[in-house]
């Protein structure tokens, strides 16, 4: 398969975070010029070693001193609150971090004629499952703030894209999971909610057990199935991404996920197997707001961006993060 190679220079906002901090990772690797801008409110120092502007997206002076300074071609925009819990407690945070700072973003890059977008989105703006696996024709009608906000992230782009020459790309990721496999860049969320890096942490005996939240759904073991995408497909797919834009292509939007599913059940038990620890787990009530369900489907990444993930193996997924937990078991 063809490595396509984005022109630079490009600014990636957002990432000191988790997927952000693997796409530098990667541009690094293709030696593609960068700078990445972030306010470190969730992102790490420690995840980059680009050139680094500590800015806030919701300071429209500094950011256009950075575009002035910097002069990217492109953006990719990982700058978002990504908890659905949260979102549903406090709205506004969402709709200001989420939509007005994206507003700011873009006002930014037509300020600076940069036209060119790759941004993250979710399955969940498809919300409810109405069929699974998921294609991107699925009905988008998100269930909470989280999902509404990133809806109105598409919707912004879209409509600036087609309204201001500019070209967007929404990549709707499914589980982002794993790391990169040196073990040395990872995902370190405080408070931590998501399930892998849970399980691990009860592998590395900082938490006493894990709770599996349902065990009465509508699947084969009767716990949750979701779609664990590896972070460095993640990142492999944003720059075949940005150089499909530049290729002349004006919006894009398509699905990042293996198209299998893994339970809840299956995720602990091949945990246990990659660490070789015991990892207690209890079965408790159900998580609100959860699915049974979320599997993407379709081919649309494979035909637009010739991206095919390549470590989709839940054992694969799981190896990389526990060498890096292991390497930071107090995160970076
Ligand atoms: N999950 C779980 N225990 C936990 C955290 C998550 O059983 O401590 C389940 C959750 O209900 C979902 C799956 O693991 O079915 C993945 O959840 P996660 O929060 O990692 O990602 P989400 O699917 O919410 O984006």
């Amino acid at each position: 398969m063809s490595q396509p190679t984005p022109d630079g220079p490009v600014l990636v906002a957002g990432g000191a975070g988790y997927i952000g901090s693997h796409t530098v990772r990667l541009l690094q690797e293709r030696e593609i010029e960068l700078s990445v801008l972030d306010n470190l409110s969730t992102g790490h120092r420690e995840a980059v070693s680009a050139p680094l502007d500590v800015v806030d997206l919701g300071d429209r002076e500094a950011l256009a001193e950075v575009f002035e300074r910097r002069r990217p071609a492109a953006v990719i925009h990982f700058a978002a609150k990504c908890y659905v819990g949260e979102s549903v407690e406090d709205p506004s945070k969402y709709y200001r971090e989420n939509v007005t700072y994206t507003w700011n973003l873009l006002e930014a890059m037509r300020a600076a004629d940069c036209r060119d977008i790759v941004f993250s989105s979710t399955c969940a703006t498809y919300g409810e499952p109405v069929q699974v696996p998921m294609t991107e024709d699925h009905p988008q009608v998100p269930i909470n703030p989280y999902g509404h906000t990133k809806l109105h992230m598409e919707h912004m782009m879209q409509d600036y894209a087609h309204a201001y020459g500019m070209r967007a790309a929404a990549l709707r990721y499914f589980n982002a999971a794993g790391a990169a496999s040196d073990g040395t860049i990872g995902e370190v969320h405080a408070p931590e909610t998501h399930l892998i890096p849970l399980v691990l942490q009860v592998a590395l005996g900082k938490r006493e057990e894990i709770l599996m939240f349902g065990g009465d759904y509508d699947t084969p073991d009767g716990t949750c199935i979701r779609d664990y995408i590896h972070v460095d497909d993640l990142a492999d797919a944003h720059l075949r991404a940005l150089a499909t834009l530049q290729a002349g292509t004006t919006t894009l939007a398509c699905n990042l996920g293996t198209g299998t599913g893994f339970s809840v059940q299956e995720v602990v038990e091949a945990a246990r197997r990659v660490t070789g620890r015991e990892i207690p787990a209890r079965l408790v009530d159900r998580r609100p707001g959860d699915p049974a369900q979320l599997v993407s489907g379709g081919s649309r990444a494979r035909e637009l961006l010739a991206w095919e993930p390549k470590r989709t193996g839940l054992d694969e997924i799981l190896g990389d993060a526990w060498r890096f937990h292991t390497a930071h078991p107090d995160g970076y």
